[in-house]
């Protein structure tokens, strides 16, 4: 017997996949945002120029396929840098570009819950749009999917700034002299980090650093005057929005191309990994992926499976589309079997959603069947029902049975 690969899943049932998806469509579609689609392979190099050639998702996670030629593709492991390939590879002249797109993406991870080496993300991007005020309305945007499309309530909005490229250079030089006075304290891992991907330190899941790094400086309480303009206007443009957010100091995010805006929105309800969506605001991305001009843009990714685990805590709230009603046709015999195929046939013809029980059960564990299936119509034909061109049709919540000629049924269930 083969069995899936570690950290994969089978969905069997998608109704609460397909809702999240339809009720994002939706939503996006009201602020104009159109969704595309990009390939689930890319070549690596993408990933090592924009993520970072230190994250651990590049070290790490990559699911790199070695084709015929000499370039190395992998399986993507986000949607970002894919997107803003495509902007580039297709010449997008209009700005702001606002895209959506959701798909597998694919991490060499340890799996535990909500952790999965292949996972899902929906990824919206605004390519090409420098004002801090459109990081307020699409955080705006992402709150109200969450709490008024989704109808989560047990989560919180973390946000952070981490500046301009100077700003970052200042940083950085103040974090290295925090931690050269620190370091005989901190684990192995943060002082190759330290000199590799210095503001990665504040990722790592030691306790002994976290606690060391409550005491380091904060980015924010270094930004220049125009990056601490910003975020005064970030932080009061959403209050004005009526967004609750926390500010997390040490919230950086794990890949590479992030300045300026980054959010995460997280729950407790979800264990060890908490964060179910992040982004945050990319402004050099175009130019270092070989685009001409620079294109400000800011983002997110939506990790599907974790929504997942925070609406099956609600389920029993969310109003789902209602399924169609089911009409299933048990013909008695083997003679009947060919009008059944008719009945349906014309049935679903109509737009009428129907099964037929072709297996030559008894009527006893037919009718037993199309009770397990939910069935709201039971259609049996059997010769006398032939005979008379009719079938009987029973209601299986009242148990009311009826005599419908077949060239008026599609119309009574209709009604
Ligand atoms: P990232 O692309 O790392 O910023 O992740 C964005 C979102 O994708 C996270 O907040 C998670 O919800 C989800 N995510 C990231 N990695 C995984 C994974 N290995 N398994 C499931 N979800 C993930």
């Amino acid at each position: 017997m083969f069995r899936k690969i570690k950290g994969t899943q089978d969905f069997l049932d998608l109704t609460l996949f397909n809702f999240i998806i339809d009720q994002a469509k939706k939503h996006l579609e009201q602020y104009n945002f159109v969704e595309i689609a990009t390939p689930i392979i890319e070549p690596l190099d993408l990933y090592k120029r924009s993520t970072g050639e230190e994250t651990e998702v590049v070290t790490k996670q990559m699911f790199k396929i070695t084709g015929k030629g000499d370039e190395v593709i992998c399986l993507r492991p986000e949607a970002t840098p894919s997107v803003i390939r495509a902007f580039i590879e297709n010449k997008i002249q209009q700005t702001p570009w606002k895209v959506f797109t959701w798909g597998p993406m694919f991490r060499y991870e340890r799996p535990q819950k909500g952790r999965y080496r292949q996972f899902h993300q929906l990824n919206i991007e605004v390519v090409g749009a420098s004002s801090v005020f459109q990081d307020a309305h699409f955080i705006k945007m992402l709150d109200r999917f969450f709490g008024e499309k989704l109808g989560l309530t047990d989560y919180a909005l973390l946000i952070n700034f981490l500046g301009c490229f100077e700003d970052r250079k200042t940083y950085h030089f103040l974090l290295r002299q925090f931690l050269n006075d620190v370091e005989q304290d901190v684990c192995a891992e943060c002082s190759i980090r330290k000199e590799k991907n210095i503001l990665r330190i504040f990722d790592c899941k030691n306790p002994q650093c976290q606690t060391i790094y409550k005491d380091a400086p904060q980015i924010t309480n270094n930004l220049c005057k125009d990056c601490n303009a910003e975020w005064e206007t970030l932080q009061e443009q959403l209050s004005l929005l009526s967004v609750t957010f926390a500010v997390q100091p040490t919230l950086v995010r794990g890949l590479d191309y992030y300045s300026k805006t980054v959010f995460e929105f997280v729950s407790d309800s979800l264990g060890a990994q908490t964060a179910f969506c992040g982004g945050g605001r990319y402004n050099q991305l175009v130019c270092q992926l070989g685009g001409k001009e620079d294109q400000p843009s800011v983002g997110a990714a939506i990790g599907i499976e974790r929504v997942l685990l925070l609406l099956e805590l609600i389920k029993e709230r969310i109003l789902l589309p209602q399924k169609k009603a089911l009409h299933l046709i048990l013909p008695i015999e083997q003679k009947q079997k060919s009008l059944a195929l008719l009945v349906a046939d014309n049935l679903q013809n109509s737009g009428l959603s129907v099964d037929i029980f072709l297996e030559g059960d008894s009527i006893k564990s037919m009718m037993r069947k199309a009770n397990k299936m939910g069935a709201k119509y039971v259609l049996i034909l059997g010769p006398q029902e032939q005979e008379e061109k009719k079938v009987s049709v029973k209601e299986m919540m009242t148990g009311k049975s009826e005599t419908i000629l077949q060239i008026d049924l599609a119309d009574y269930l209709k009604s």
